[in-house]
């Protein structure tokens, strides 16, 4: 599936969507530069399990929990980790075997250790579409 946006607001309503729609033990792994809207699609998803909470991207951890919504949301930003093995240290296992929902910013950088089934979104820019055009592909491995 490919959506097409052009403003934030679409990216997160977009978000909204899949996270109104997502199942337990749901993972989401996101893949796109720097600045192409992952977090902002992260905050819709968040907004549609039902978190009222803000979130931000993770910056002094690895993962932060949010329990607020109609299913438990784990955030994980691994922009910063050297090595899969930290990845262990925080028990990354159990959260994406668990109940709750999985989203991982930057999921390319921990390809190898990710969980065959999950939901692949990628984010790319199109200049020549113009600054705030974002092509977002949705795709379901392993299954
Ligand atoms: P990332 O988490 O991928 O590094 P962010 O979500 O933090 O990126 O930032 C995306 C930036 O791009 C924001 O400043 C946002 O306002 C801007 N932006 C412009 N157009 C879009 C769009 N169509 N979708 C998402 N973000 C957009
Ligand atoms: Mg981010």
């Amino acid at each position: 599936m490919v959506i097409e946006t052009r403003s934030p607001e679409e990216t997160f309503r977009t978000g909204e969507e899949l996270g109104r729609n997502a199942s337990a033990g749901q993972v989401f792994a996101l893949i796109g530069d720097l600045g192409v809207g992952k977090t902002v699609f992260t905050q819709g998803l968040a907004k549609g399990l039902g978190i009222e909470e803000a979130v931000s991207s993770p910056t002094f951890t690895i993962v932060q929990v949010y329990e607020g919504g109609r299913l438990p949301f784990y955030h994980f930003d691994v922009y910063r980790i050297g090595d899969v093995e930290e990845m262990d240290e925080v028990g990354f296992d159990d959260y994406v075997m668990g109940d709750g929902v999985s989203l991982i910013e930057w999921a390319d950088l921990i390809r190898e250790i990710l969980p065959e089934k999950r939901t692949e979104i990628r984010i790319e820019k199109d200049l020549a579409q113009g600054f705030d055009y974002r092509k977002i592909t949705v795709t379901e491995t392993g299954d």
